[in-house]
């Protein structure tokens, strides 16, 4: 139900964005909120099933083709992965609408501030922590009660988080251990950011909140998203060099698209650069 229409697809937008991750849904989606600007995504992927709503069930959507199956090169001087085969090591990516965030673990957990502060002392102004934790708290709906007042969290944002708190006598044991050793922080998303805690999943309801769930349902109508579309080339114009479109395959046919502005390469780590 995030599909737009074949026959709605048209020949030139603004912005094409490339992969629906979650970098690429993003982007997409704060793109439309400028209403005169037409947006085309495009997933090599399709949607989501219930193996990727259930946490633990990825693997099993994984293994149904929601994953790119990348393998790194041959270790040669040896590996202990038990997720090596021949010496190379399974390297999962999502391929679907949500990319990674549609297979992931779910783990919400921010970068930590000293890395942000440094890389604005680096020469990047807007990256300190308390820079970007305006955006975190922009994006987050914190469905945790005894976070929602906290300074470092907010709600009402697209992307649910909820804490995986588990009431089982074993897991209460495996907390007090850990307790004895690092302090229990009821928050590691917040003042301090290490301790034994329960982590903050990416979950609404107890379902996994891909990218794709949070910033693509509901959709803009200047916001077209076209799944099962393998962007092969970006067509850049020789004179000024610049990226002026994209060619992609979709059912087998090859079809090319044209961007008045930018064409937004987020197909994740290893993609974008390929
Ligand atoms: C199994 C697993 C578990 C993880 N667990 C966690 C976790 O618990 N917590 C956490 O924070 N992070 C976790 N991560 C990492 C996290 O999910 C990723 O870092 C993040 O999703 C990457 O976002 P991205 O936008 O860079 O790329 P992606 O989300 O991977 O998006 C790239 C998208 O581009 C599409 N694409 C690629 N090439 C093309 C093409 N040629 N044409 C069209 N589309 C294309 C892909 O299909 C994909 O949808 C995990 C990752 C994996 C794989």
């Amino acid at each position: 139900d995030f599909a737009t229409g074949d026959d709605q697809i048209v020949d030139e937008y603004d912005f094409v964005v490339i992969g629906a991750g979650s970098a690429g849904a993003v982007v997409a989606n704060r793109l439309s909120e400028i209403k005169s600007w037409k947006i085309l995504l495009l997933e090599a992927g399709g949607g989501e099933t219930i193996h990727t709503e259930v946490a633990g069930f990825q693997y099993t959507a994984i293994r149904l083709g929601a994953s790119w199956d990348y393998m790194t090169e041959k270790h040669e001087d040896g590996i202990t992965s038990t997720n090596q085969k021949n010496g190379q090591v399974y390297w999962p990516r999502g391929k679907i609408l949500g990319g990674s965030s549609s297979i992931n673990a779910l783990i919400y957990t921010r970068g930590n501030k000293r890395d942000y502060d440094s890389w604005k002392e680096q020469g990047n102004p807007g990256w300190s922590y308390e820079d970007v934790l305006q955006y975190f708290k922009k994006s987050e709906d914190q469905r945790t009660e005894n976070l929602v007042d906290s300074e470092f969290h907010s709600t009402g944002g697209p992307l649910s988080v909820e804490q995986a708190v588990v009431d089982l006598p074993m897991i209460q044991d495996c907390i007090n251990a850990c307790s004895k050793i690092l302090s229990y922080n009821p928050d590691y998303n917040g003042e301090k950011q290490t301790g034994c805690f329960f982590h903050q999943l990416t979950r609404r309801d107890g379902l996994r909140c891909s990218t794709a769930k949070a910033y693509l349902k509901p959709m803009r109508s200047n916001l077209h998203v076209s799944p099962f579309s393998h962007v092969q080339k970006i067509l850049i114009d020789p004179e000024t060099k610049t990226a002026k479109g994209v060619l992609y395959k979709k059912n087998g046919k090859s079809m090319t698209v044209k961007a008045r502005k930018e064409v937004i390469l987020s197909a994740g780590a290893v993609a974008s650069p390929q």
